[in-house]
């Protein structure tokens, strides 16, 4: 593989940037329900800087992956607004109707923790399916781009294989460079490595690293607090639908202020 970026060794947050961080993304008193019973955000603001890596952790079935989705325009909201690079994104205040900006849209990429790929399709039909089909890009462009993506991830010589040939790591990795075709500006990964055996956990992670050297915008899910602890620039803790505690990884993990945050990592680290 030619991605070898120890864990061991912490992701510095933006050493050589040449351009100030910008605003990336800020949610407004975002709400999302599923039914009037069940609010999975409840009136969350965030606001995160291009030159950030967010790690979002919190108990099963505390909204994270939702978060994710609404970012990722896959669901609705019931009220708040989101911006993208300070520009109107989602408005949910129209009673649920959803008010959504797809060029903002295209500029987000997501992973998700069950390989999304299509079977039927070879890994560079994967990679050009949505910038030909959707985007307009010629079947050229879209190759070369698919080419230099697969390589920078170790995968040059899959272009032609089936997912199906693929270990999970492998599919995962395919995953990533199909949502980086499109050069987005902020990558959203849920529980990537979740459904992994452990060392195709760390080839994964590598990859991810890498992108975090490259400056690249990410917000994680992840259950795996020593990856959190090395790739995120802030972790947040959410519970019942709000962000419970945020910070930075060192002060999160070892000084956490709320007694329900100490309380989930007691349980998970
Ligand atoms: P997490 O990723 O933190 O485990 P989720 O965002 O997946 O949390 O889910 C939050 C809550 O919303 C859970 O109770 C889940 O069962 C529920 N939920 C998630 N997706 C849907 C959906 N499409 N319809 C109804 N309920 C959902
Ligand atoms: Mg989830």
């Amino acid at each position: 593989m030619s991605v070898s970026i120890a864990l061991d060794r912490p992701a510095t947050a933006a050493v050589s940037r040449t351009a100030p961080a910008q605003e990336l993304v800020r949610l407004h008193a975002v709400s999302k329900r599923y039914s009037p019973q069940l609010t999975v955000m409840d009136q969350m603001s965030l606001t995160m800087q291009d030159d950030e890596r967010l790690v979002i952790i919190g108990p099963s079935g505390s909204g994270k992956s939702s978060l994710l989705r609404v970012l990722m325009g896959l669901e609705g909201i019931q009220g708040g607004q989101i911006s993208f690079q300070g520009r109107e994104y989602i408005d949910g205040q129209a009673g649920g109707a959803r008010k959504l900006d797809p060029k903002l849209q295209r500029q987000i990429g997501m992973v998700f923790q069950h390989y999304t790929l299509f079977p039927h399709l070879s890994v560079l039909g994967n990679l050009i399916l949505a910038p030909t089909k959707v985007h307009g890009w010629s079947r050229e462009k879209a190759t070369e781009r698919a080419r230099q993506l697969l390589a920078r991830l170790g995968l040059e010589n899959k272009l032609q294989a089936w997912p199906s040939q693929l270990s999970g790591g492998q599919k995962q990795r395919v995953a990533i460079a199909r949502a980086l075709m499109l050069e987005p500006k902020l990558m959203l990964f849920d529980e990537v490595t979740s459904a992994l055996d452990p060392e195709m956990v760390i080839e994964v992670q590598n990859v991810m690293m890498q992108l975090a050297e490259q400056k690249m915008a990410m917000i994680i899910v992840t259950h795996d607090m020593h990856f959190a602890r090395h790739i995120a620039t802030r972790v947040v803790f959410c519970a019942n639908g709000r962000i419970v505690e945020q910070g930075p990884p060192e002060q999160l993990f070892t000084r956490p202020r709320e007694a329900r945050t100490r309380e989930f990592l007691e349980k998970v680290v």
